[in-house]
């Protein structure tokens, strides 16, 4: 059978790794880390899984992820189908179209019957009592979709690399499985490695996220963006009251999880698109590129200052007496943004076979279980003509946050701008 040499071992890497296995593939993976890698977009406690999407193509795929969450025997258990409760301002026109439409395509596929739409603070206490004191007001339209819920992001990556080695991927890590180029001899692609090492194929998959811009020329199709969480703990009691809340979604002020049964950790994610860090283009001379930077080699990436008081004001909004609570670990996570928020699964010009799956445009984790036959399928030339399309690899295209309606965007600043909040133990 063709051997395949996958690059990077975040959802998209091991989502398409264990699919190849299933279907006989030869395959080795290749990382910096081993899995959940600290560099991984979805190196997290939780992430949302939800269906609501304005484009078909990911409504399907979308409504088919979340039956493969509650059935795929490889991640079972790590699926919470807790609810998502969504609030919009009135004024943010865009992000209501958004998810209007995300509804309706959800009812033309027969689903989202069981998303309601209510209004007030008295209504969001019925529904979930622990949110009592909410500071929601009267005529405030809310959505409620029980069909729902988040992944335990960590432990589904854990399972997939798990399962991946039952099936006979080999992986290396370290330096060995840094990604630094791609060189062509003899007629054929070689991976060469920060350890000087090369690693070829007959097909090569490169799935580095935020980061793949670093060693393949993308063309200006991806931007990295940098999005800021930060997380707390709660006591015991506080947990056996919150243990069960639904995500809260408030598109304005930011979005919380229910806590972590293991570590009683909330996280939180803070509002607006997030950041660029502009940075020479390693592929074109006087251009520039935006590339993430790890909190591993940057510690003091944490979250900019005003997200503190975000924080605090998003948690007395719907629970106040959370809002004691000081923050911890907050960091910038990177994801690989493209202008139209449509991912890039398709051929790299200029070689006979690398692919790439990459520009996950921050929607990417809930795909974990079925994004990998999506990519093999293009890899195998099989792949529906609509996803095709929507995926393909675009000549030149360009990337403006603010255009984006549905992230709500306020502000959108480069990395050497922010004026980073200082975690009170690193002070010391
Ligand atoms: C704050 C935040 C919240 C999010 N929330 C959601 C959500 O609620 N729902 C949802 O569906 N999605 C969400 N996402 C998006 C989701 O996490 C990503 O779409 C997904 O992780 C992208 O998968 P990927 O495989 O492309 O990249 P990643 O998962 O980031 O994996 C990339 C992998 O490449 C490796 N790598 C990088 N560079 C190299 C190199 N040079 N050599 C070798 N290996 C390399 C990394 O170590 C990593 O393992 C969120 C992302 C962030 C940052």
């Amino acid at each position: 059978m063709a051997s395949v040499l996958v690059v990077g071992c975040g959802v998209f890497g091991l989502s398409a790794a264990r699919e190849l296995a299933l279907k006989g593939y030869c395959v080795r993976a290749i990382d910096v880390y081993e899995p959940p890698s600290p560099w991984s977009a979805a190196n997290d406690f939780n992430k949302i899984i939800r269906a609501e999407y304005t484009d078909m193509i990911y409504s399907k795929m979308a409504v088919e992820a979340i039956n493969l969450w509650r059935t795929d025997p490889d991640l079972l258990g790590l699926y919470n189908e807790c609810g998502r409760v969504l609030i919009t301002p009135r004024e943010h026109a865009g992000r209501k179209k958004f998810e209007e439409q995300g509804i309706q395509n959800l009812r033309a596929l027969g689903e989202g019957q069981r998303v309601e739409y209510l209004r007030g603070s008295r209504a969001l206490a019925e529904i979930h009592p622990q949110f009592l004191h909410n500071r929601l007001g009267d005529e405030h339209e809310f959505k409620f979709n029980p069909d729902s819920g988040l992944g335990h992001a960590s432990n589904s990556l854990r399972a997939l690399y798990r399962r991946c080695r039952e099936l006979g991927v080999e992986f290396t890590f370290g330096e060995e499985g840094y990604f630094a180029g791609l060189q062509e001899q003899h007629d054929k692609t070689y991976v060469k490695t920060a350890a000087g090492t090369s690693y070829t194929a007959d097909q090569i998959l490169i799935c580095c996220g935020a980061n793949t811009d670093s060693a393949v020329d993308l063309n200006g199709q991806q931007s990295a963006t940098g999005l800021y969480v930060a997380h707390i703990r709660l006591t015991p009691e506080e947990f056996a009251r919150y243990r069960d809340i639904p995500i809260i979604f408030d598109s304005d002020m930011g979005y919380f999880f229910p806590p972590d049964p293991e570590t009683r950790i909330i996280k939180v994610a803070l509002p607006g698109t997030g950041a660029s860090r502009l940075v020479a283009s390693p592929h074109e001379k006087d251009k520039k590129l935006s590339l993430p930077r790890y909190k591993t080699e940057n510690p003091r990436d944490t979250m900019p200052k005003h997200c503190y008081g975000e924080l605090k004001a998003l948690l007395s909004k719907y629970c106040p007496e959370l809002a004691y609570h000081e923050p911890f670990n907050a960091k910038t996570c990177w994801v690989g943004d493209t202008g139209d928020s449509h991912f890039i699964i398709d051929r790299v010009p200029g070689h006979k076979n690398v692919f790439v799956a990459t520009g996950d445009s921050g929607h990417g984790y809930k795909f974990l279980p079925n994004i990998g036959k999506y990519i093999v399928a293009r890899m195998e030339d099989t792949l529906d003509p609509e996803y095709a399309e929507s995926w393909k690899w675009r000549a030149r295209s360009s990337f403006d946050p603010l255009a984006m309606d549905w992230r709500v965007a306020k502000e959108f600043p480069d990395f050497g701008d922010i004026d980073w909040w200082v975690e009170p133990k690193m002070k010391l």
